[in-house]
């Protein structure tokens, strides 16, 4: 048997929150995803309670879902409570570990995420971001993962390893910026919140370069190793498009949290993007999630068009069993904020065409932050069958 959505939530309406109201009813709880006996909640409580508290609440809610999975017949339940504030920062998190382990152990954020520690000394998880190939919106995506994730004031790094096509230089605005290196180490641009390292400030823009794999991949270890990153809770990597030999060294090169696809609805992107998950998979990568860019089109007279077969990527995410994080519109402002190199007018709906667009960011920045909560929880358990959506 294994844990339910529905069955989490139930648990949850038995559990009061500092307000005196049940965490359901109070629209306390922010998130629940299951995977067999894991599951992981988020939490958004009013007033803010202290960290004893916290921990009393998290044990309330630890016991009222094992209690509940028992009368299912769910045994061995491992349980994430995580409290976060309104802009979705971490407050406090505890886990409760296996039946027969002692009950709930409260763990420091910082402690609690290394899952898979990565091979970068400072840097809690490397996220990389991948798609079957090119032109889907991979850059965009991982430019406004990685300043949505610093809007949550996480330390956040984001790395342009797309050496067929950098974009980093225009999305991010660093048009005459120059590259600093010291003492032997690139310092990243520090730019809408963001570290930022990109290749296509070490190479001429203009000037064609033909890469070859090794020349990629020490070009690449470079940018990854030997800049200045400092301490980051997560680091976003903008892959090369395709499952060649290229973003297959680079994805092997280091030790990734996880991964995430980006993938336009028609079906022969969805190919490519079902070749992209393998690889990622091949290298025992876990894939944090689908998102659907270019998803729908709305028009100035309010009418949703579905250009591409909306929901596309979301079937084919199902029907590998991957989490979705979201669908992201075609919308004008999100082109033009990432030529103009604005990233943070995606999140502001006077700049973003309305409030639809950010909405959809943060939904797909929500659940991968989530997703990755729930890889951790797993890790040191065998790789169960995801069932989460
Ligand atoms: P990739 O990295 O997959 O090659 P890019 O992120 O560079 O793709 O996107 C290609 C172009 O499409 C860019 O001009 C970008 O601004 C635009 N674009 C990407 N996603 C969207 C979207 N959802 N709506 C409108 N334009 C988009």
């Amino acid at each position: 048997m294994a844990l339910t959505k529905d069955l989490v939530r139930r648990a949850l309406t038995g559990v009061d929150g500092p307000d005196g109201i049940d965490l359901v009813t109070s629209g306390a709880v922010e998130w629940i995803a299951v995977c067999e006996a894991d599951a992981s909640v988020k939490l958004s409580v009013e007033p803010t309670p202290g960290r004893e508290q916290f921990a009393s609440l998290a044990t309330a809610c630890a016991a009222a879902v094992t209690r509940e999975a028992k009368r299912d017949g769910v045994s061995n339940v491992s349980l994430l409570v995580q409290f976060v504030d309104e802009d979705g920062s971490l407050l406090y998190e505890t886990r409760t570990p296996s039946a027969g382990s002692p009950p709930v152990r409260e763990q420091p954020p910082e402690a609690a995420a290394n899952a898979k520690a990565s091979s970068l000394p400072g840097v809690d998880h490397v996220i990389a971001v991948g798609a079957g190939k090119g032109g889907v919106g991979k850059s965009t995506v991982a430019v406004n993962l990685a300043v949505g994730l610093a809007r949550r004031r996480l330390g956040t790094g984001l790395l342009d390893g797309d050496i067929y096509g950098p974009s980093l230089p225009t999305m991010l605005g660093l048009g005459a910026m120059e590259q600093i290196a010291h003492e032997g180490k690139l310092q990243p641009f520090l730019v809408h919140g963001v570290k930022a390292v990109t290749i296509g400030k070490l190479v001429d823009p203009e000037k064609p370069l033909i890469w070859r794999g090794p020349m990629a991949h020490g070009a690449f270890q470079q940018l990854t190793t030997r800049t200045n990153w400092g301490e980051l809770d997560r680091l976003v990597i903008d892959l090369p498009p395709g499952t060649g030999d290229i973003p297959l060294t680079m994805a092997q090169s280091l030790q990734l949290s996880g991964a995430v696809i980006v993938c336009t609805p028609q079906r022969v992107a969805q190919d490519d993007a079902v070749r992209a998950t393998r690889m990622f998979q091949q290298l025992g990568v876990e894939i944090l999630g689908v998102v659907e860019n270019m998803s729908y089109f709305v028009g100035d007279d309010g009418k949703t068009y579905d250009l591409f077969g909306r929901g596309g990527a979301e079937i084919m995410a199902q029907r590998l069993g991957l989490p979705f994080l979201g669908a992201i519109p075609i919308n004008t402002a999100l082109r033009k904020n990432g030529d103009a190199g604005e990233p943070l007018r995606n999140f502001d709906p006077e700049t973003a065409g309305g409030e639809q667009l950010p909405k959809a960011l943060e939904q797909v920045v929500g659940n991968l932050e989530s997703q990755l909560a729930l890889a951790r929880l797993r890790t040191g358990s065998a790789k169960p069958k995801l069932t989460i959506s």
